[in-house]
């Protein structure tokens, strides 16, 4: 049935289409982590829109709040202009999400996705410093929009759009393969050495944890010293949050584990609170010099993610969501210790609710056959990083824990049979 299903999608759908291809079904309806199909089949959803269903699908505290707008006749379009509902959003995040941690920045609503964050943040960077280049780092995702895909590392997405591709010069990130620390002094190096050949960059945007790159995680130490780096070259920080941002690590910001306050954050994804389309650009006050209209678009708020994701930040801070994840986190980084026992060749890293298990020691493909066994199982997990070798956990935040033990008792099954 999902075969003949799948046939308009076939018939005239572009060959691009790419996650659908993992997970072969008719979506039909979903709730809480559980997502079902037209045939009646269901899954636990541990991929979550890549992070972007951070409290599940359809959760009931913010349906509610959506229904009643759109019952009232809110306003569901209105270009930038000032509505109730993007003030109570503003007002609300600067409420629990800035205040509480001291943080001083101004909200740039840059349009519906993630790249469009990247985009705006580097031109910024660019506009702020007068300088061109950016440093990004090997294994870094940031979007595929030619601007974020300048900033990515994945020789696979960026062929379709040859190599002239701006500024960039990738570093190496602390992933294991080179000492943290010699990370840091390459940099340093590429700053202060006129004779390298690479011109002192606007910007360096890292992700404190390569998600899209197979799961790893920046030692804080490593990222408070990149930050002090950056700041005695009077090089702009800029920090994507879009995929580990929003309580995914832990803490709302993934870099509050390191003391950070970069001069620009990009988030995007869960912000949205119900999977709806925002993303955002933090801007340290001094560094807000835009002119107005400089950059703009049609679509730079969406009206029912304001209402959506004022709600989410009012629930998860009311419901104490931060040690919710925490605790989580520890139960999930148990389980897949006993998990990664099952072969020596396996190995596990992550934090808060974002985990991966790194299948690379088992060739090329083993991650991907893992997957698909865990779709016929009953679970959604996706791979990441390079080559595809880690199968990437990204459960909602609010799943209950019963629901994240079937999920990992799946990943066991699957394994078992794998390896068999
Ligand atoms: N940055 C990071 C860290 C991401 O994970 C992603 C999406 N996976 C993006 C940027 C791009 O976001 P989008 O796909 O919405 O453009």
């Amino acid at each position: 049935p999902s075969t003949a299903a799948a046939s308009p999608f076939d018939a005239h759908e572009s060959a691009v289409r790419s996650y659908c291809r993992s997970f072969p079904a008719l979506f039909t309806r979903a709730k809480g982590s559980r997502l079902h199909a037209a045939d009646g089949r269901s899954w636990i959803d541990f991929f979550a829109g890549a992070g972007t269903l951070n409290y599940g699908h359809n959760p009931e505290f913010i349906k509610r709040r959506l229904v009643e707008y759109l019952e009232a006749d809110g306003i569901s379009h209105a270009l930038d202009l000032h509505t109730a509902a993007k003030a109570a959003f503003i007002e609300t995040f600067v409420a629990r999400v800035l205040a509480p941690r001291g943080l001083d920045y101004r909200l740039q609503f840059t349009g519906p996705t993630g790249a469009n964050a990247v985009e705006a943040a580097l031109k910024l960077a660019r506009r702020v410093t007068g300088r061109s280049g950016v440093f990004a780092f090997t294994g870094a995702y940031h979007g595929l929009s030619l601007g974020a895909l300048a900033v990515t590392a994945n020789r696979a997405k960026r062929a379709a759009a040859g190599t002239a591709l701006g500024d960039a010069t990738f570093v190496p990130y602390p992933d294991g393969r080179l000492p943290a620390e010699q990370t840091l002094a390459w940099i340093e190096r590429l700053f202060s050495d006129g004779h390298s050949g690479v011109e002192l960059p606007a910007a360096v945007i890292v992700e404190t944890v390569q998600a899209e790159g197979g799961i790893h995680v920046a030692p804080a130490d490593w990222l408070a010293a990149l930050q002090a780096l950056c700041r005695r070259h009077g090089v702009l920080l800029i920090v994507d949050d879009i995929q580990v941002g929003c309580w995914r690590s832990g803490g709302f910001f993934s870099f509050e584990r390191a003391g950070l306050a970069p001069d620009l954050v990009v988030l995007s994804k869960a912000i949205g609170g119900y999977g709806l389309p925002m993303s955002l650009l933090l801007i340290r006050p001094e560094l807000d010099r835009w002119a107005p209209g400089e950059h703009t678009g049609t679509f730079r708020g969406n009206q029912l993610a304001f209402v959506a994701g004022a709600a989410a930040l009012e629930h998860a801070t009311d419901t104490g969501l931060e040690a919710e994840v925490r605790r989580k986190g520890e139960r999930v980084a148990a389980r897949l210790a006993r998990i990664a026992a099952l072969d020596t060749r396996l190995a596990v890293r992550g934090l808060g609710l974002v985990w991966g298990l790194d299948c690379s020691a088992l060739g090329d493909g083993f991650a991907e056959r893992l997957s698909a066994r865990c779709f016929e199982l009953g679970l959604l997990a996706e791979t990441a990083g390079r080559r595809d070798t880690v199968l990437k956990f990204l459960p909602p935040l609010t799943t209950p824990d019963d629901e994240l033990d079937a999920g990992f008792d799946l990943v066991a099954r699957a394994l078992g049979d794998l390896l068999r």
